[in-house]
């Protein structure tokens, strides 16, 4: 069987804020504590940036082969308008770039844009499609922006002219950013004008789950995916969780994704992949059609428009 990751990052302290870290590491520090765990932030600092060292993907691809992983997609998040970044984004998508030269066939990528940044963020989202064969646009409206916000529709004006999938954040983030902005529905006016552009809630199968099906169900061009899922859940209960979605007639609107490297806390890629594929709940109750739909059919369709 086939398996693409369509939401992945490269655990890199070149490509993500050091604020970025200081926040997650607040918000693991707190949920250690209220697991009844002692762990200073500090140390669970220190650890997440000695864990985000791998600047060329050599490290997600061994972790990618052990979990039987053909593909990846590598989502870039721009927090420029939030929080100061290591690169600018231009280089960071260089820098993406060389990585998928480094290992042909592996990975695809959608950057992000700062679309408060207007026309110099959707030159530089332009350059990236064109000059690096990128494959889509990742958001992150809780740096400050909606979805459906209109400095976005040159984006998506580009995107349907190319046919490239849109992929945004939903749902919880670090408490820094502007959390009003995370719902799932946000991306609706903007779903209603572009009709011919696919979207995709990232999450969708972990936060606002319910909002978010009922989005993928109705709407032609919403899809969810299942980032962040093996960690999110109460641990043993994300089979069930996963299954329910899968159960919830939205076949060929689910994405099967991890968000490496988020999924290290909760045991790695090859722990998620085989705690799907070795459920016996799972493999009773979903067909093999709707398993290659979830695990690469689906991805593979948004992708392969472009
Ligand atoms: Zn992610």
């Amino acid at each position: 069987m086939k398996i693409i990751d369509g939401h992945c990052h490269l655990a890199s302290t070149r490509y993500i804020p050091a604020g970025f870290f200081e926040d997650v590491a607040a918000n693991i520090t707190r949920k250690m504590t209220a697991y009844g765990e002692r762990i200073s932030l500090e140390k669970i600092l220190q650890m997440l940036i000695m864990q985000h060292n791998d600047h060329n993907g050599d490290k997600l691809i061994a972790e990618m082969d052990s979990a039987s992983i053909n593909s990846t997609v590598l989502l870039i998040p721009d927090f420029s308008s939030a929080m100061l970044m290591p690169l600018p984004q231009t280089e960071i998508n260089k820098a993406h770039y060389h990585v998928t030269k480094k290992h042909p066939g592996r990975f695809y990528v959608f950057p992000g844009v700062n679309p408060m940044r207007g026309k110099a963020a959707l030159d530089e989202f332009i350059e990236a499609i064109e000059n690096y064969g990128f494959h889509g646009l990742k958001l992150y409206p809780p740096c400050g922006y909606s979805p459906s916000d209109k400095c976005l529709y040159p984006f998506y004006e580009y995107c349907r002219d190319k046919s490239l999938p849109v992929l945004l954040h939903t749902g919880p983030t670090v408490q820094s950013l502007n959390l009003t902005l995370m719902p799932p529905s946000l991306i609706c006016s903007a779903a209603r004008d572009f009709p011919e552009v696919n979207f995709i809630l990232a999450h969708g199968a972990v936060a606002y789950v319910e909002e978010a099906i009922e989005l993928a169900r109705n709407w032609r061009n919403i899809y969810i995916d299942t980032g962040g899922i093996s960690g999110a859940i109460i641990p043993g209960k994300w089979q069930e969780q996963l299954l329910s979605v899968l159960l919830s007639g939205i076949e060929d609107k689910i994405i099967f994704g991890s968000d490496w490297p988020v999924t290290r806390m909760s045991g790695g890629l090859k722990h998620l992949v085989e705690g799907i594929t070795s459920d016996n709940a799972i493999i009773e109750q979903i067909s093999p059609a709707a398993l290659n739909a979830f695990f690469s059919g689906n991805i593979i369709r948004l992708i392969e428009r472009g």
